[in-house]
């Protein structure tokens, strides 16, 4: 035992930032803000907690572009075929959530029964379907522009929820989570642009939540040894920027709530996407983190949405 952690319970070393986060975690689930499931990462929320993320998403909406945006919803599963093109499971297979079901015959089905009666596993009985859980909000969309987009390319307004599979004390990783995005897909230039206007565009809608938020060039979690070089390439061509806010002190680097990302043209490439010029098409998002704005807003100004400052909860229509 270190002198920086203390032993749980079960005679573990606890770091302070997971006591922070358990602590954290606690007061969320006593206040009745989120709803245990039994399983790390998984919550239900209380029409309170939908109150800050509706509040939260008016604030996003009247930042954003409008009917200048296509809005498009997608339920939280979509086809494997898109899945596929993504190359999500390339990047990320330990984040992954893959649909299956039960296609065998009464006898199988007496098997599967008897396994479970048993208290065996009765999963492998059970087949892929052609669904996958979506990881990202954008990725349902891709598959609707294969083909050459309009001169102008596409802007879109995408809500929905996202499951990756990190289970996590820290209610801040959740495993099925929202995010609210505005997507571009069109010429390079297009992408680029998106990207960097929603860095300080996202800065402004955390501003008026009154949330201290750090821009920060971030990458993604790839996974594995090819992964590490994908990472550091993000990193060095300044891709992706998260905006963090500290819901931690000084024991973390801080959550990132919103993040802006430049795919270039991986999207483009895989979903065969042309520009109207002829180009494989680029594309870039902005996402905001809806549960993860909501605990940053609890954490900031408390867990009673009453006693926030009036402008904020003037704002957030609350
Ligand atoms: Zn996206």
């Amino acid at each position: 035992m270190t002198s920086e952690s203390v032993a749980d319970a079960s005679g573990k070393d606890v770091s302070p930032l997971d006591l922070s986060r358990a602590a954290f975690q606690r007061d969320l689930l006593e206040a009745g803000l989120l709803v245990d499931s039994g399983v790390s990462g998984l919550y239900g929320r209380s029409g309170a907690f939908e109150d800050i993320v509706d509040g939260i998403d008016r604030v996003v909406v009247a930042a954003g572009p409008g009917t200048a945006a296509t809005r498009l919803r997608f339920p939280p599963v979509f086809p494997r075929s898109s899945f596929e093109r993504t190359d999500y499971i390339a990047s990320f297979p330990n984040l992954t959530g893959a649909v299956n079901t039960f296609t065998g015959t009464n006898r199988e089905h007496a098997r599967l029964l008897a396994d479970r009666a048993d208290g065996l596993p009765w999963d492998s009985y059970l087949e892929p379907t052609e669904t996958v859980m979506v990881p990202a909000a954008c990725h349902p969309a891709y598959s609707l522009y294969t083909g050459v987009l309009p001169d102008a390319g596409v802007l879109l307004d995408i809500y929905g929820f996202c499951f990756r599979h990190e289970p996590a004390l820290d209610p801040a990783r959740m495993q099925a989570f929202r995010m609210h995005e505005f997507v571009s897909i069109g010429d390079a230039a297009a992408a680029r642009t998106h990207r960097a206007s929603w860095i300080e565009r996202g800065l402004g809608v955390l501003g008026e939540l009154e949330l201290d938020a750090t821009p920060v060039i971030a990458n993604d979690p790839f996974f594995g040894r090819a992964g590490k070089l994908l990472a550091a390439n993000q990193r060095e061509e300044n891709l992706k920027t998260e905006l963090t806010v500290r819901l931690y002190g000084d024991l973390d680097e801080g959550t990132a709530i919103v993040s802006s990302n430049n795919h270039l043209d991986h999207f483009g490439r895989t979903f065969d996407i042309e520009t109207a010029q002829g180009e494989v098409a680029h594309s870039s998002c902005v996402g905001f983190g809806m549960e993860r704005i909501a605990l940053a807003m609890l954490r900031t100004h408390g867990l009673d949405v009453t006693r926030w400052p009036l402008r904020v909860r003037e704002r957030m229509g609350l």
